[in-house]
Order: structure tokens, then C-alpha cells, then sequence
């Protein structure tokens, strides 16, 4: 019961910080159970890991809140935004030395994320947060962490895990916005679609560094243009129209700062769901979207980059290329072909990202310097057999170059933020002015070899000790002493999920067997996330890891640099 974890603390206020060791262990406090999983060490250690269950029942939320995935994961996103807000109002946040006295769940952005900070299910809801167990210098403050425990923790609980304290319509309208983003995706492929912009949506957001809409009322709201309108009925928001981005290889164009790069970065976050008022939560993208961009100086472990690159100087094999010091274009060669490698449907690529030989070679290049003498096959004349051979479409912002005219199934072109077809304006300029430039790309795409990567270069040890995995930020992880630099990775979004990758990536290894490709093992890794949730991934519960996608665990792997595969 509640009341031996407030005789333990009044029996260790005053000694030393070791001591807060004995409260771990489970408490009933009649309205929802206390489990204390972890304590931490000292105050200026990682807080310490708890979590609080209420029974199903008890709860209040009715069977349909969580009849399937989609509304389920958008009711455990709904509570911890509550729970997190209300642990930021009620508690006292801070408490003697340390971290002490906060106490703190996940915190969500403007995506809704599958999250291990909540656990729904027929017999509990459950919420998995943390505490700065407080201290004066390195003394228990055990009067504080009676406050804490009694009086501020059962407020946050008894206000956010409960329906009753909730409010009902922000509840429904979460679950639903979440279950109609995921409809939505679902209906694409069936409508030969990659894409989908709801009229209406808000594209724009506030800064390169702050992801909520733009709060400017001169902010243009995106509309469809007829040719690419189409309309699906979503089970709650009904019949909602909007742009289609077909298959195929489309462009978008337009002046500079006209919204191009907006309308891109709009598809990239599409694999997502968004939260009802994002502006965004009806703009969605095929799941295996990938977002590529140029990154010199990455590594690369044995990819086939022969389709786009071939005769190196010296030699250099580009069937099995390794290198730890890509340039711009081999390493987005390489980007490209190992997110095919690892299952992408479409790959966006904006030219402010691109590297400009890897995208383009014009004709008076090409007189200049012969095809013999340019190892370089430029994207745009392998742009059609990836789509024709491998099914991947193309999304591709170009305002500087129209040489991709010639090999465009649609034109976007972006004025004042609001898009308009100008396919055929385009095919008659490539057509009036098709001489010149000569196709260089052979007549077949080639080879997406299947890499098996080998588990023993993927080492988190140090003298038979597991060192320390750990996401830092949003663009890297720490496998012991490997840092990994995602930073090209420009999907990944949240902390959590970095965390997660770098837990995905240890797990990984353990399906590495010599014989499974990179893609198997990181699509056993999401079925087994699928199978037994994201606590699979880590030894211990923790509430700070949030959904990841096979292809970025691949992508992640990709660039740790001690990596070996053998092909
Ligand atoms: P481009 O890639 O065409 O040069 P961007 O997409 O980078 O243009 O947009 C230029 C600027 O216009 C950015 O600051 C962006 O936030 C802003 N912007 C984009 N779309 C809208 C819109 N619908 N309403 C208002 N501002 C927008
Ligand atoms: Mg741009």
C-alpha cells in the first residue's frame, strides 16, 4: 500500500542519496498503482523511471477510443500532451540540488507518434514518466518527495488519466484526425497516388527551428489546382478534396521563395500524422517516402553505386563502393540507391539539397567534357528507369533547370504559394528545344544489390562491458563509443525517435546472422516493435522512445562507420 512508500520516505529523510534505492517496488494508492522501476543514482543522475496504472475500467475511456491502432496511438499522443502538461502546471519543477523535483513525461511536437510514455490497452492505461527525486546537497529530502509523491503526482494522475477530466470533443476530434490521416494514406496507392494536400491546409510553418503553422493571417492556404483535384471520404471527416501527387516523376517549379520548398517539406513530414490544428493533418505521403539529400563526408560500406557512378580515377570499384569521406555526389548515388535497397515507394529531393552534378550536365557540358571523362550519370537520365524498373516515383524541386522537362510525368509550378499544372507548357518547350542533349543514363537502371551486414562490426562493447546507447539530440546516436551522424536522415523529427533508433540499431544486430539483408533485419526489428511494442527495445521500461520506420533503421546502420556488409 500507499502508506509503507510514505514510511520509507520519512525513515530515509536526511541520509544519504543511496538510500532512496529501498522505495523501488510497486504501491497501491487506490485510485491507480505506483510502480518506482529505476532510481537513480544521485541527484544529477538521469531521473529516475516510474510509471502509473489505472484499470481499464476505472480509466472511463470507451471501448471505441481505442478500436483500432490509428485511434489508439493518437489517445496514448492525447494523454501524454496532457499528462505533460498538467506535470508542468502541478508540479513544483524543481526541488533542492539536481534535477530534483520534477517530474516529466515525453513531450510531443506537432506529430502524433506511437510512444512507449503511454501503454493502452483492455485491462490498463498506464503512463511511464520520470522523476528528479529531490535532495538537499546530497541528503534525502524526504519531506519534498512526500509532496511529490502525495500530493503532486495524484493530482497530475487524477487529471490525466482519467475521461472524466478530460475534454471529451478535444479527445474525439485527436483519435479522429489521427484515424482520417491514416485512412487517407491507405487510399493512395489505390488511386495511384504518392501524395495527397487537403484543400485548406497550412503548409507553412513558424521557423526553421519552431514546426507549429505559421501564425501570420497572411498566410496562404494551399489549394488544389482542377488537374490534380481529387476528392476521398475519410470515415470521420467525410468527402475532402485536395492535390493528388500521381506516380510517376513529377516536378515542382517556380520562382524562388514561391512555396516550393514548403510543398516539399509538406510531403517529407506526410509520412506522419499531424495534430488536429497543424495545418498539416490532412497532407499525407506513402509511408516509405524518403527524403534525400547530398551529405559529403559520410561513409558508405559497400554499395552498388554503379548506376550513377562508374569509372573512379584510380580504379575505385563503384559495384562495391566503401569510402569515409563521400563527396556531395556519391554520397546522395549512395542515399538513393540504398533507400531503394531498403524498400522506398518515392524519393523527394529539392534542389537546395542536391548536389548540382549529381542532378544535372547540360549539353554544352556535355560537349565539353565527353561521357568518357565524367564518372557521373546524372539523376536525370536514371530518373525514368527508377520509376519504370524499381516502381519508385519522384517528387523533384527544380526552379534553376529545365532540363528535367523532358522527363516529367506532371509540372507543378508554384506561384504565390498555390500550385498549378504547367505539364503541357513544359512538354512543348522540351519538345521545340529537344536537341542537344544527349541521354546518357544506358538502357537499364542496374543493380540494387542486397547487402548483409555483419553484426560483429556494430560494437557496443568495451572489454566484454555494454557500453552506453543513446540518441543525442535528433541527428545523432551514440552506440558506445560510436557516434553515428544522422543528420541527412531530415525525416527523423524527435528525440525519442532518435533514442529509439539507437536502441534499433543494437537490436538489430542480434538478427544480423550472415545470411539476412539489411532490409530483412531492420523489417524484423519493426515486427517485432509491431509484435510487442516499442518496450522490446530496450532491456528495462522506459517512456522516451517514440516510432521509427524499417527504412530509417537501414539508414541509420548505413552510416556507422565501422559498419561491414558483404554482398
Ligand atoms: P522556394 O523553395 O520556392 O524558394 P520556400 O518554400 O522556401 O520557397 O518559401 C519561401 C518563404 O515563403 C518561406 O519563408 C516560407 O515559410 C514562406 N511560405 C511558404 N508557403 C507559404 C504560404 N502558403 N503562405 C505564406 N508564406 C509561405
Ligand atoms: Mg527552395
Amino acid at each position: 500500500p500507499a502508506d509503507a512508500l510514505r514510511d520509507q520516505l520519512r525513515r530515509i529523510d536526511g541520509k544519504g542519496y543511496k538510500a532512496y534505492k529501498d522505495i523501488a517496488g510497486g504501491y497501491d494508492f487506490k485510485k491507480f498503482a505506483l510502480y518506482i522501476d529505476h532510481v537513480q543514482g544521485d541527484p544529477y543522475a538521469a531521473p529516475s523511471r516510474l510509471r502509473v496504472r489505472v484499470r481499464r475500467g476505472d480509466s472511463g475511456f470507451a471501448k471505441d477510443t481505442t478500436k483500432n491502432k490509428s485511434r489508439t496511438i493518437a489517445l496514448g499522443d492525447f494523454l501524454t500532451r496532457r499528462f505533460s502538461q498538467q506535470s508542468r502546471r502541478l508540479s513544483k519543477g524543481s526541488r533542492g540540488s539536481g534535477k530534483g523535483g520534477a517530474i516529466t513525461i515525453d513531450r510531443p511536437g506537432q506529430q502524433i507518434l506511437e510512444r512507449s510514455a503511454f501503454l493502452i490497452n483492455d485491462d490498463f492505461v498506464e503512463a511511464r514518466f520520470f522523476m528528479g527525486l529531490p535532495a538537499l546537497g546530497r541528503k534525502i529530502a524526504g519531506r519534498d518527495a512526500e509532496a511529490m509523491f502525495f500530493s503532486e503526482l495524484p493530482e497530475i494522475v487524477s487529471t490525466s488519466l482519467f475521461f472524466s477530466a478530460l475534454d471529451p470533443k478535444a479527445v474525439y476530434r485527436h483519435i479522429e484526425t489521427a484515424e482520417d490521416a491514416d485512412a487517407a494514406r491507405a487510399m493512395l496507392l489505390e488511386k495511384g497516388l504518392i501524395a495527397f494536400i487537403a484543400d485548406n491546409s497550412l503548409l507553412p510553418r513558424r521557423s526553421g527551428i519552431d514546426d507549429r503553422p505559421l501564425d501570420d493571417p497572411g498566410a496562404v492556404r494551399f489549394a488544389s489546382d482542377d488537374t490534380y483535384r481529387v476528392t476521398l471520404d475519410l470515415p470521420n471527416a467525410g468527402k475532402i478534396a485536395g492535390m493528388g501527387i500521381f506516380r510517376g516523376i513529377s516536378l515542382i517549379v517556380g520562382g524562388g521563395y514561391h512555396g516550393k520548398s514548403t510543398l516539399l517539406h509538406a510531403l517529407e513530414r506526410g509520412i506522419y500524422n499531424h495534430v488536429p490544428d497543424d495545418g498539416r493533418q490532412f497532407a499525407v505521403t506513402v509511408k516509405n517516402a524518403v527524403k534525400i539529400r547530398a551529405c559529403d563526408g559520410r561513409s558508405i560500406a559497400q554499395t552498388d553505386i554503379s548506376s550513377f557512378i562508374s569509372n573512379l580515377p584510380l580504379q575505385k570499384d563503384t559495384a562495391r563502393f566503401s569510402t569515409q569521406n563521400a563527396s556531395g555526389s556519391t554520397s546522395q548515388a549512395a542515399n538513393i540507391i540504398e533507400a531503394v535497397e531498403a524498400g522506398a515507394e518515392a524519393i523527394l529531393l529539392d534542389e537546395d539539397t542536391s548536389a548540382t552534378n549529381f542532378m544535372i550536365r547540360d549539353r554544352r557540358m556535355q560537349q565539353l567534357v565527353a561521357k568518357q571523362g565524367e564518372p557521373i550519370t546524372p539523376f536525370i537520365d536514371k530518373v525514368r528507369q527508377l520509376y519504370t524498373e524499381k516502381g519508385v516515383s519522384t517528387v523533384l524541386v527544380m526552379g534553376g533547370s529545365g532540363d528535367y522537362f523532358s522527363v516529367a510525368d506532371h509540372v507543378i509550378r508554384m506561384t504565390e504559394y498555390l500550385p498549378g499544372d504547367a505539364t503541357d507548357a513544359a512538354g512543348q518547350i522540351a519538345q521545340s528545344d529537344s536537341a542537344g542533349r544527349q541521354a546518357e543514363g544506358g538502357t537499364q537502371f542496374g543493380r540494387i544489390a542486397a547487402r548483409i551486414p555483419q553484426a560483429q562490426s556494430i560494437s557496443v562493447y568495451r572489454r566484454n562491458k555494454k557500453m552506453k546507447i543513446a540518441g543525442r539530440g535528433v541527428r545523432e546516436i551514440l552506440l558506445g563509443e560510436t557516434n553515428v551522424d544522422l543528420s541527412d536522415l531530415e525525416q527523423i523529427v524527435d528525440p525519442s525517435q532518435t533514442r529509439a533508433l539507437a536502441h534499433a540499431v543494437y537490436h538489430a544486430t542480434g538478427f544480423m546472422d550472415g545470411r539476412r539483408s539489411l532490409r530483412e533485419v531492420a523489417e524484423k526489428v519493426i515486427a517485432d516493435i509491431e509484435k510487442n511494442g516499442l518496450d522490446v527495445l530496450t532491456p528495462f521500461v522506459t517512456g522516451d522512445l517514440a516510432a521509427i520506420r524499417a527504412i530509417d533503421i537501414a539508414g541509420a546502420i548505413n552510416r556507422i562507420r565501422t559498419l561491414k556488409v558483404s554482398q
